[in-house]
């Protein structure tokens, strides 16, 4: 009999495909396996979907090759891709991409395979005697051998580990007491770490009942989301950790998905202290080739059950799932900011109705659309009230920095009071960290004679001065210049550098602490791979004083002797055209504090501002998330913002302005036909940035309280409206940033 499949094929395409099989791999092809198929004159890569014995077209040509038989997709993940191609307006080939590791898809990475020796045990004693007498050597390699804990042992360890040779261990061998195999040898990204193990902690009332709460929802496969609002360092991972207990404890797996695993080395190292390194695959980006397929491998065939990772991290081929958590579950880092414009999170929350496993998002500062679900009893709440062991939650002070102009004359990097509570608390050699989130020197080169303003040539954006290279820098193309040493237009000498980032704030640190040992955290400093978690080390271990960073800092990170945090410009984010702006700062404050005092220390935090009364700011310097949400609900919901509604927006960008702008107006024409009119659809505007990377761009933008109707409407429209080449089309559906 016959047997049909259907598949998607890599190139992108949004339709399904039927091919035949051949006879004899009937049984060797099952939905999820990869195959190469022919189209037209090419042959490609492709994805099982479907099988059956019944054709639904004529002719249908075979398949050529088969790449993998084992499925690389399960049936849950399969509909989570088909889901994920409706909702975020891409093409299910686009989708599929997404969901399989590049690695995998292709195949042409394999395990590695090594060499291994065990000594064989049951050998006459008499011919032991003999070897012993004749071949000392060969003995001492013997007995070294046995003596091992774990059979069997790679032969290069056991060369170098017996100080031996080749030859000697190959004469063991050909002598009958020692046996080779060649067996997959694991590239393990975390190889060379050991992991003390840690036991479960007793959970106090607030943790016990979240417990609860997730347990049963493990228990009964109920997908309802459970969120976890609970305050920095009141114990939510402790939480997660007990709640995949449970899932291992049922022979089920456990999924968790953290915001950029390279920042945060401390999480990964949790998992693996209390499960044991080899239970937990790690997935990131900076995974080699090899590591990522062996990882993949592991989860996909039970050898590990608890995967952790970054946003793609969703797509982990957990058998039997029991269990996802999103930590920090507001993080926009979760957002792909590229096709397809997938946010984790809510893909976390669609998988587990697929997979009818538990799913459990936490957060010190709930995402509004999160929060909005639990009030509105789509998800259920848990909250943690307190810090463990009621540690204090750190005390904020506002610093004015118009306050602090008025009796300098000039804008301080460091108010009085700030340097001052450095100051004492390196006496008493505690450690500080300062925040800003903006790199470089100077965040604009200004001439004080003609106005000019140095921007990039390819976006419409001021170039930021990065003192130490001298040179001027595009932050979103990476055009660099010389910096110039004379206005460019004008020819002025008094050009002047306007705004300040983290290098500027080394520069006056250093100065102000000229004994203090310091180090600055950007994306300048930490462009080598290990730089990162070298300089955690450093300052976990105290060998730094004063820690300078970016939003790199502000992320989960736990130092029990940092007693103050001072945020050195807490208006930088929060007055920019975004309606999330006051969300974001709100986070980013209450974030940043949560890192002072997480020890037996009181922590202080200073937060200064020009807008010490903007709403954000005195909210998170009262921990008052329920007042800020309250409040920003109330403005989300008047101006008809998420979480209230759902927003999709439309890039057309081209590096020619006219067709860019036209091609927008034709789509926006052909959009309005049909249009339901609970839709509210925007005019065509240019961009808040006009341009960038040499492209203008123009925006659409659409309010609807429904997605997947208006997704497939603006799928259908874009398909049939012939664009011109140069013109690129995306559609980013719940945006996160405007700009
Ligand atoms: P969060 O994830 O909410 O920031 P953590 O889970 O990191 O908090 O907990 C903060 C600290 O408190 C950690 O050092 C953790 O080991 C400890 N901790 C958590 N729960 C308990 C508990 N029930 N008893 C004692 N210590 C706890
Ligand atoms: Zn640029």
């Amino acid at each position: 009999m016959q047997r049909f499949v259907r598949v998607i094929t890599d190139d992108l395409a949004d339709k399904e495909l039927e091919y035949v099989i051949p006879g004899d791999w009937a049984s060797k092809i099952e939905v999820g396996s990869r195959v190469k198929v022919p189209l037209r004159s090419r042959d490609l890569l492709a994805t099982v979907v479907a099988i059956s014995d019944q054709a639904t077209v004529e002719g249908a040509r075979p398949i050529t090759a088969i790449v993998s038989p084992g499925p690389v997709l399960s049936p849950a993940l399969l509909d989570l891709v088909r889901w994920m191609s409706d909702y975020y307006c891409c093409s299910l080939g686009a989708a599929l991409r997404a969901a399989i590791p590049q690695v995998i898809r292709r195949a042409e990475v394999s395990f590695k395979r090594e060499r291994y020796v065990e000594p064989i045990l049951n050998v006459a004693p008499d011919e032991l005697e003999g070897l012993r007498r004749r071949s000392p050597r060969q003995a001492a390699v013997y007995d070294w051998l046995c003596g091992l804990q774990q059979h069997p042992t790679r032969w290069a360890d056991a060369r170098a580990g017996a100080g031996t040779t080749d030859r000697t261990l190959q004469q063991l061998v050909e002598r009958g007491l020692a046996k080779v195999s060649v067996l997959n040898a694991g590239r393990d990204p975390y190889g060379g770490e050991t992991f003390i193990p840690s036991r479960p902690l007793a959970l106090n009332d607030e943790q016990q009942s979240a417990l609860h709460l997730v347990a049963s929802s493990i228990q009964e496969r109920n997908p309802q989301p459970v969120l976890l609002y609970g305050v920095t360092g009141s114990g939510k991972t402790e939480v997660y950790l007990q709640a995949i207990q449970r899932c291992l404890e049922h022979n089920r797996g456990a999924l968790i998905l953290v915001p950029e695993i390279t920042l945060t080395p401390q999480t990964v190292e949790r998992f693996k202290m209390r499960f044991g390194a080899e239970m937990v695959a790690v997935l990131h980006s900076h995974l080699s080739a090899g590591e990522r397929h062996d990882e993949w491998h592991k989860l996909r065939d039970r050898r590990a059950r608890v995967a952790i990772g970054a946003r793609s991290a969703v797509f982990a081929p957990v058998p039997n799932l029991g269990l996802i958590v999103v930590d920090e579950e507001h993080e926009n880092s979760y957002k792909q900011e590229e096709a397809p414009c997938y946010h984790a999170r809510d893909l976390a929350v669609v998988r587990a109705r697929f997979e009818k496993c538990a799913v459990l998002l936490g957060s010190a500062t709930p995402s509004m659309e999160s929060y909005q679900n639990a009030h509105s009893g789509k998800y259920r709440l848990a909250r943690l009230r307190s810090r463990v062991d009621d540690r204090e939650m750190p005390l904020i002070r506002v610093v004015d920095l118009r306050q602090e102009f008025l009796k300098q004359k000039t804008l301080p990097i460091i108010s009085t009071r700030l340097g001052l509570a450095i100051e004492e608390r390196l006496q008493r050699k505690e450690q500080a960290i300062l925040f800003l989130n903006r790199r470089g020197f100077a965040s604009s080169l200004i001439c004080n004679a003609c106005g000019y303003v140095c921007e990039c040539q390819n976006c419409s954006v001021a170039l930021t001065y990065h003192l130490e290279e001298n040179r001027i820098k595009c932050h979103l193309c990476g055009h660099a210049a010389v910096a110039p040493g004379k206005c460019p237009q004008c020819a002025d000498p008094g050009i002047r550098y306007a705004g300040y980032g983290t290098e500027k704030v080394e520069g006056a640190v250093r100065k102000l602490f000229p004994q203090a040992v310091i180090a600055r955290m950007d994306a300048d400093t930490m462009s080598r791979k290990d730089a990162y978690r070298e300089t955690l080390t450093s300052f976990r271990t105290g060998k730094i004083d004063i820690l300078i960073g970016t939003q790199m800092i502000a992320k989960g990170l736990d130092f029990p002797n940092v007693t103050v945090v001072g945020i050195i410009n807490a208006d930088v984010g929060l007055h920019i055209p975004d309606f999330r702006a006051g969300e974001r700062t709100f986070q980013l404050l209450t974030q940043v504090a949560g890192r002072a005092g997480r020890g037996d220390l009181t922590g202080e935090v200073f937060v200064q501002s020009s807008t010490p009364f903007s709403p954000s700011i005195q909210f998170a310097r009262h921990h008052d998330f329920e007042g800020f949400w309250e409040q920003e609900s109330e403005f989300r919901h008047r101006c008809d913002y998420p979480p209230f509604v759902h927003l999709i927006l439309i890039h057309v960008r081209s590096e020619h302005q006219g067709r860019a702008e036209l091609s927008a107006e034709t789509l926006h024409r052909r959009l309005r036909e049909g249009l339901d009119p609970s839709v509210t659809l925007h005019a065509v505007v240019p961009a808040p940035i006009a341009r960038t990377k040499g492209a203008y761009r123009f925006h659409i933008l659409l309010r609807s309280r429904a997605v997947l109707r208006l997704s497939r409407q603006i799928k259908a429209t874009i398909e049939k409206i012939t664009f011109p080449e140069d013109v690129h089309v995306g559609v980013d559906v719940d945006p996160y940033y405007l700009l």
